[in-house]
């Protein structure tokens, strides 16, 4: 397994975001990064520093309006005067909206959909650095004779849509990346197409979004309930894809409270679907905040569980593309870490 990441990942580092009416202290520090980074070097395994793909591949997932604010919200806030150190929307979009807003508070509205993405003055150079990672890592799976490589991507990207930001995440890594993979799977007369199996604790909303009329990649989520869940609006089980996207898009989600056994069960039952679509690559979005002490804490995954899970992932057989998403237990991100390399044999 090949390991990428780019320092500038840290950069991103707003300190508060709002949460059921009180601004809170966010979890996503740039200290999951080290926790991340030191159980790989620990483990003897070389941290590559990915190219800079520039704008093409995420701008085949994302709008042209959507990265342009991205990348100048900040500075267009902070100018503005009277304002937060962060970007937080404090307007949504109307049920009508019939202009695109020229202003930056407007733009968030429109642009955020939820006041858990505070973008700072690194945002967005943090975001792009990730979005490397993950594309890095694909293009080394994709090209190369090793099967599998993961990506340490933050901020996390599988709640960003196509133009919107929320829960943490700006852009969609596992999206860009899985996206940029389809031409090269072709080039080499490969089959283009890709299973993406999200085993974040939240629904990864934004993923399925972007897939969600598409045939050629098969989205699965294991996830809380968004009936009383984060990210609330999305997840359901009757959400299965449209138009050619019909029965492409399969959600699994599970009660909040539920053990290591059910998600792991659920996870086996996703993969099984997965190895019915024969997929040529598959890509995980893997979250450990499904672990039991985790400060957003609604399954009982333990440290050990998640050598179970990255057994069940490698015995699919497929090139493999990991992508980290959430896991918010900052002590134990290691062990988590750890457990699931250790599970899956690198
Ligand atoms: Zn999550």
């Amino acid at each position: 397994m090949k390991f990428v990441y780019h320092p500038d990942a840290v950069l991103h580092q707003p300190a508060t975001y709002f949460n059921r009416g009180l601004l809170r202290s966010l979890p996503e520090k740039p200290e999951r990064m080290d926790a991340l980074a030191t159980v790989i070097t620990r483990r003897g395994h070389e941290l590559i520093r990915p190219g800079d793909y520039g704008y093409g591949p995420l701008a085949a997932v994302h709008t042209p309006a959507y990265l342009a604010y991205l990348e100048t919200a900040h500075a267009r806030w902070t100018a503005a005067g009277d304002m937060g150190d962060v970007v937080l929307p404090n307007v949504s979009r109307m049920q009508r909206t019939p202009s695109y807003p020229t202003g930056v508070v407007g733009q968030t509205g429109w642009h955020v959909f939820d006041t858990a993405a505070p973008i700072g003055a690194g945002t967005w150079t943090a975001a792009r650095a990730a979005a490397n990672a993950a594309i890095h890592a694909a293009r080394l799976v994709a090209q190369g004779d090793d099967g599998s490589a993961y990506a340490l991507c933050r901020p996390p990207g599988h709640h960003a849509t196509r133009d919107q930001a929320g829960g943490f995440c700006y852009l969609n890594h596992v999206a860009i990346a899985a996206q940029s993979a389809l031409p090269l799977l072709a080039q080499q007369g490969r089959p283009a197409r890709i299973a993406i199996l999200d085993v974040d604790l939240h629904h990864g909303n934004g993923t399925q979004d972007i897939f969600y009329d598409r045939d050629d990649v098969f989205f699965v989520s294991v996830h809380a309930d968004p009936a009383t869940f984060y990210p609330h609006m999305a997840g359901y089980a009757q959400e299965r894809g449209e138009g050619r996207g019909e029965g492409y898009t399969l959600n699994l989600p599970l009660p909040v409270g539920s053990g290591e056994d059910a998600v792991l069960t659920a996870i086996a039952d996703g993969l099984r679907a997965i190895a019915r679509f024969d997929p040529a690559m598959l890509f995980v979005s893997l979250g450990f905040d499904t672990f039991a002490d985790d400060p957003l804490a609604a399954f009982g995954v333990t440290t050990p569980g998640f050598a179970h899970m990255a057994r069940l992932i490698a015995a699919a057989g497929l090139p493999t593309v990991l992508v980290q998403e959430g896991g918010y237990a900052i002590d134990a991100l290691t062990a988590n870490l750890d457990s699931f390399l250790t599970g899956y044999g690198v």
